[in-house]
């Protein structure tokens, strides 16, 4: 059984740490919002950990992106959220970056599709992370965005 919580919390700095030891300029803004006495969920928690990875550095990815744009007053933010609805845990991350656009939407779960140049991404991350949740989890991952505005991914798992 996996602490959500506690894996959210370790895995959001785990990421930020990383991004900011190769940019020290990098700041972003990071908001947590995690229900208290949360059920822990099945499944193997380095597996839900890799998912969470995964969709941190992309968000903080597409902030990073955005902020490339010098809009003034532009603060990157990125925001977990942990909730119980019914008999399932549900974990929201949003981010303000680049967002999604219409095109690109429906692709973004299949493996090796990627905007990133080579280098920086393989294109596997979401189609791993979709895969690990519905097989590995009983659970969805589904996306939102507004491209320009930013982008929240849903998680959600069985308790
Ligand atoms: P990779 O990160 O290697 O490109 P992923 O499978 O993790 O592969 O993501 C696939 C694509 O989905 C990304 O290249 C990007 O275009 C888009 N994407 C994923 N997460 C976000 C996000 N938070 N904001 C904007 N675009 C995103
Ligand atoms: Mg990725």
């Amino acid at each position: 059984a996996t602490d959500v919580n506690a894996l959210c919390d370790e895995y959001l700095r785990l990421a930020y740490h990383g991004l900011r030891a190769k940019d020290k300029t990098f700041n972003a803004e990071l908001k947590t919002d995690f229900a208290p006495a949360l059920p822990q969920v099945e499944g193997v928690g380095a597996d839900l950990g890799r998912v969470l990875l995964n969709l941190f550095n992309n968000a903080f990815y597409a902030v990073q992106q955005r902020q490339l744009a010098g809009e003034p007053g532009y603060m990157p933010t990125l925001s977990v959220q942990t909730e119980q609805v019914g008999k399932q845990v549900h974990i929201r991350v949003s981010d303000n970056g680049t967002g999604i656009p219409e095109s690109v939407r429906a692709k973004i779960f299949q493996p090796f599709f990627t905007t990133k140049p080579t280098g920086e991404g393989t294109g596997l991350g979401l189609s791993l992370a979709h895969d690990i949740i519905a097989q590995g989890h009983g659970g969805t991952l589904s996306a939102e965005s507004q491209p320009g505005q930013g982008t929240t991914f849903t998680i959600t798992l069985p308790a």
